[in-house]
């Protein structure tokens, strides 16, 4: 059977990288191919280059301020030709994006049967998050199979008619995704220059604070409260030093650049390569961000996240006690801050805790339930 695995930003190709990988070991059963849409670019290229993935077919896509109107047609249009040549049994996309719903619908189109990883992650409130809600409900009503990665997200499907017997648990791939690259970190001869020009922005002599954030949701009045507490956070604890990779998006960059530059123990850096990212989330004490994969991850490294949203789709991460939503509170997001860095026996407390998204298994699951049907 043929597999067409279809993903376009940085944070899809993090999670698809690991069924890719292991689907070129399963070449006896399936042949499987790669097509980028390129929704992103150099952030998706990093992670192509980091996990050795050569596309088959990159339609790049991206374009300076797209929108989401041309963005989809062109995802649709363009995957057309793609499809007809290779006329692949399987579609996989992943989650939420604009790429993840009108790839599943163009796949729908050509009779393919769509595959959804990381699916049945619902707020229930269609315009929150935008787009992503919508998108991968849509994405859950065209999809054949689905790989949602709790309990509870097999339960949303349930409650939507979805069938039992087209879903299979599976945990969340960006799990695998990380322990092969804490491992790749770990092996002796591996060296990456991103890792070494961010240890020379890192102060080992203070407690190291990761913060990253990109949503939508909260351009605006979000980050500019976001950055106002950070501010505070940072005056107030001059033993540590906030790290903070900020997103390539316009509308985060202008109001972090324009309210955080002066900050001295502030350190604002481009995004990073996921090796150095994972590398410096290790080297962390504790992350604020409003990220949804940073959030699955940092638990199985024993991190404390911050949350830096109103509503979430993963409330197994806040049952579990790994997240703790802040919102875009200023006051809320200081205060939290503030406790994690006072009170030691909390911190340790919440650094132990189980994840709850997974063992870096789902992949391996998601290819067994494939042949079990193929
Ligand atoms: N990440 C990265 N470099 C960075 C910031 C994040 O490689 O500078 C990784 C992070 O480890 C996670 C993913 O990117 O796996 C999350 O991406 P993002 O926050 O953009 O999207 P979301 O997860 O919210 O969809």
């Amino acid at each position: 059977k043929k597999n067409l695995i279809v993903f376009g930003t940085r944070p899809e190709a993090i999670k698809m990288a690991p069924l890719v990988k292991a689907f070129e070991q399963n070449t006896a059963h399936f042949e499987t191919k790669v097509c980028i849409t390129a929704q992103h670019r150099e952030m998706l290229d990093q992670v192509l280059d980091f996990f050795e993935i050569k596309p088959d077919y990159d339609l790049d896509l991206m374009k300076p301020n797209q929108n989401l109107y041309s963005l989809t047609a062109g995802i649709i249009e363009n995957m057309k030709p793609v499809l007809e040549d290779f006329k692949p049994d399987y579609v996989y996309v992943h989650g939420d994006t604009t790429t993840t719903m009108a790839a599943a619908l163009a796949a729908f189109y050509s009779g393919a049967e769509v595959c959804h990883v990381e699916a049945g992650l619902r707020t229930f409130n269609k315009r929150a998050p935008f787009p992503e809600e919508i998108n991968r409900s849509i994405a859950g009503r065209l999809a054949d199979y689905h790989f949602p990665p709790t309990d509870r997200s097999k339960e949303n499907l349930l409650n939507e008619a979805i069938l039992e017997e087209s879903i299979e648990i599976t945990g969340n791939t960006v799990i695998d995704a990380l322990l092969f690259s804490v491992n790749k970190l770990q092996q002796q001869n591996y060296s990456d220059a991103e890792i070494e020009s961010v240890q020379k922005v890192v102060d080992t002599s203070k407690k190291i604070i990761l913060v990253t954030g990109h949503r939508r949701e909260n351009h605006g009045e979000g980050f500019v409260n976001i950055c106002q507490a950070l501010k505070t956070i940072a005056e107030n604890n001059k033993d540590c030093q906030l790290i903070y990779p900020v997103h390539l998006n316009p509308n985060v960059q202008k109001p972090v650049y324009d309210l955080l530059s002066e900050v001295d123990n502030i350190k604002l850096i481009a995004p990073l390569n996921y090796p150095a990212f994972v590398w410096l989330m290790e080297k962390s004490y504790l992350i604020i961000t409003d990220s949804g994969g940073v959030q699955e991850e940092a638990p199985s490294l024993g991190k404390p996240v911050l949350v830096m949203r109103e509503i979430t789709e993963r409330p197994e991460a806040v049952k579990a006690g790994t997240v703790i939503l802040v919102g875009t509170n200023k006051e809320k997001i200081v205060t939290e801050t503030q406790k994690l860095l006072d009170n030691t026996t909390y911190y340790q407390q919440l650094s132990k805790l189980h994840n709850p998204y997974g063992d870096g298994e789902a992949s391996k699951r998601i290819i067994s339930f494939m042949k079990s049907k193929a």
